[in-house]
């Protein structure tokens, strides 16, 4: 019998493994198998170089519980160690300044682990004593037997085993006693031992026999050996394709979009599956992950430091032996070749979406409005992946038809330049809401785009931007305007607006009759305009400005533009002054007032010229005369016309129903006020 102590130089290692591996102490699982593979694997180099003579035989790794040891053996038929190997492999463990690196990542037990090549130690997590029972290839080196109960003393002897390979026993911990449950292993085995390049068995195969479920004589293999990412694309057929998807997230339903094959040597390893699935909102987005792997081994869903968050959108698997996987967040972002893998795939997908763009358009339009959002979200994102993108990005109009921008602006350019010479592009969020405004565009000859995506306000203020940017060249703005935001005609202006002419009276009649009857509310705040439109168009209607709205929407999506959010709505109440029946209104109003405002106006009158005198004379007042406030007697009576009219709008149900009409025709006629409205309607007939 040996004993000595493991070559540990800070106090020992085990309270370091306890105390800060604690939350992930699954992985040992996973630690040691890869172990038991890695073992396997060298064998096969070996037999391939000729270095092995002898037969490779069966070399399956098994997983075995035995409940009443308490024990969980891990097997392999790999190349196993001699004594001297397990001396310096185990015993000899390159481990210094524990207690340095142990500050440096206490929130990263995996980093303690891999980082120093402790992934065997890792089973002192779990488990109060660890054996190694081990036979090397080589026939003549004897079969060793280490123990050690997790502590820096081990103990070595030699023994008799009987076949080539290791065994690694863990007595389990009573705390632990969930790896001593089939259940438990059998899903660790699903999670992170799926795609390992050696068989893994474990326990045997079951099948339902007369309601109960009875053991088969075959073995229970957990995993695929050879999955459809390690292989050639030539060698896969579509459906090869997606029944890899199936196997990788057996809970999705909807089948992939289509799919990328990645498949690098140089300048570093990379292999991999990426799938499109389809994105309907964000609710579904992170449901299933793209997984990350080591050489067929699960490391982690967690990619986000590996791929532009974009990315993340799709699913599938990334393996790669070129990924540090155990360092730090931070140093993953800056390292190199990360950077490289990041940037590689980028390009990959770009030119995948380029190439299914060109090769099958009628293909790819179908697919659009599946990975519009993921594309949005790119090009928001990443300004290479917008300059790659922009060639096959889509608009789609109301009509169902698709566009890239360029081609959409030369279909519109004619029809929808105003007398600015800016291109208009008109578009709405929800067709059916805005049919009445669309169906006015569209007798003008103009088109409507849909937006209606999630992404859709902030990839229009980006278009605008960008075209900004060109416009040294072009020297014309490009602006998307809500449909519904304003009268076509004021959309889209084709000359300077027609002055509106009346007189003071006369805008005071229909400016503050109209003012008594807006809708009062703390979401939204309503302003009168009078304006000459047509008299073709409604005769009082609601204008938003676009601008407003749209940071309004932002802000729903971008941190620190909560301001806009909270901001009420506003509203412009357009009453046109062109429409025969606000004529007649405004008549009706001038009939019903007669003179009876003649003496007020007359004052306000008198005061406004001595005003005006009053600012031609630039000599002070004289002393001891009080300087009278003519603004404020001018707004005191103008407040008394503004009442005059206001006190009568209550009773005028003409008003009261065109502003409800306004509210109606924008969708914003609701509750009580509605219910107000049809009655008021029924007793109008
Ligand atoms: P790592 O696997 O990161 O090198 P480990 O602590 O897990 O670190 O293992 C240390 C070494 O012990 C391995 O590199 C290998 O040489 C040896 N070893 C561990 N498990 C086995 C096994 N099942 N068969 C043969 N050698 C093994």
């Amino acid at each position: 019998m040996n004993k000595g102590n493991i070559g540990v130089t800070s106090d020992n290692i085990f309270p370091v493994i306890k105390k800060f591996l604690y939350s992930d102490h699954e992985i040992f699982l996973r630690e040691l198998i890869s172990n038991a593979v890695d073992a396997t694997q060298k064998l096969k180099t070996l037999s391939t170089a000729g270095t092995f003579k002898g037969e490779l035989g069966d070399l399956r790794v098994r997983v075995r519980i035995d409940k009443d040891k308490k024990t969980l053996t891990v097997s392999d038929h790999g190349i196993g160690m001699t004594a001297d190997e397990v001396n310096r492999y185990i015993n000899q463990i390159a481990f210094s300044g524990a207690e340095e690196f142990v500050n440096q990542y206490k929130d990263k037990a995996e980093a303690i682990i891999g980082h120093f090549g402790l992934g065997f130690y890792s089973a002192f997590m779990v488990a109060d004593k660890v054996e190694i029972f081990s036979q090397s290839y080589n026939d003549e080196a004897k079969a060793v037997h280490w123990s050690c109960e997790g502590n820096p003393e081990y103990q070595m002897e030699e023994t008799i085993k009987a076949d080539r390979g290791t065994d690694v026993v863990l007595h389990i911990n009573d705390e632990f006693s969930q790896y001593l449950e089939d259940a438990t292993i059998e899903g660790l085995l699903k999670k992170y031992c799926k795609f390992l390049p050696v068989e893994i068995a474990f326990g045997m195969k079951k099948e339902w026999k007369d309601g109960k479920q009875v053991e088969t004589g075959e073995e229970n293999i957990v995993n695929n050996t050879n999955p459809a990412w390690t292989r050639k694309p030539a060698d896969l057929k579509e459906e090869d394709y997606k029944s890899f998807y199936r196997e990788l997230y057996p809970m999705q339903f909807d089948e992939p979009l289509f799919h990328i094959h990645l498949n690098v040597d140089y300048p570093f390893h990379l292999t991999g599956i990426l799938y499109f699935p389809k994105i309907k909102n964000n609710l579904d987005v992170h449901r299933n992950k793209i997984q990350l792997y080591c050489n067929q081994v699960f490391v982690t869903d967690e990619v986000a430091n590996i791929v532009p968050e974009y990315l993340t959108l799709l699913h599938g698997v990334i393996d790669s032996p070129d990924i540090p996987l155990n360092v730090s967040r931070s140093y993953l972002q800056s390292d190199n070749n990360v950077k490289k893998i990041s940037s590689h795939i980028t390009k990959k997908v770009a030119d995948k979406l380029a190439e299914l763009y060109k090769n099958d358009r009628a293909d790819f339009e179908k697919k659009w409005d599946d990975i519009k959002l993921f594309i949005q979200f790119g090009m928001l994102s990443d300004e290479k992946f917008y300059d790659r993108a922009i060639g096959f990005a889509l608009l789609k109009n109301i009509d169902k038809q698709y566009f890239t921008l360029d081609e959409y602006k030369a279909k519109v350019k004619e029809a929808q330049t105003d007398k600015n010479g800016d291109l208009i592009l008109l578009y709405t969020q929800d067709a059916d809401a805005s049919y009445t405004y669309i169906q006015r565009a569209k007798e003008k000859g103009y088109d409507v785009l849909l937006m209606d995506g999630e992404f859709d306000v902030h990839a229009m203020s980006q278009f605008e931007q960008k075209a900004m940017g060109e416009g040294e060249e072009e020297k014309h703005a490009l602006r998307f305007v809500r449909v519904d935001s304003d009268v076509i005609e004021n959309l889209i202006l084709k000359e300077d607006k027609v002055a509106v002419n009346l007189t003071t009276e006369e805008e005071d009649a229909l400016r503050y009759t109209f003012e008594g009857l807006l809708p009062k509310s703390d979401k939204a705040n309503y302003v009168v305009s009078l304006e000459n439109v047509s008299a073709d168009a409604l005769p009082v209607f609601l204008t938003q400005n676009e601008w407003m709205r749209r940071m309004k929407e932002m802000s729903a999506h971008q941190q620190g533009m909560s301001f806009y959010g909270q901001m009420p709505d506003s509203y412009n109440l357009v009453v046109n002054i062109a429409h025969p029946k606000v004529q007649a209104l405004l008549a009706d109003l001038k009939a019903a007032t007669g003179n009876s405002l003649d003496d007020l106006n007359q004052q306000v009158e008198a005061l406004r010229k001595e005003q005006a005198a009053e600012k031609d004379k630039k000599d002070e007042p004289k002393e001891g005369e009080e300087k009278r406030d003519l603004t404020k007697e001018i707004a005191a009576l103008r407040e008394q016309i503004k009442k005059h009219y206001t006190d009568k709008a209550a009773d005028n149900d003409k008003v009261s129903q065109l502003v409800d009409i306004a509210l109606l025709a924008s969708g914003m006629l609701k509750g009580e006020a509605l219910a107000k409205f049809v009655n008021r309607s029924v007793e109008l007939l």
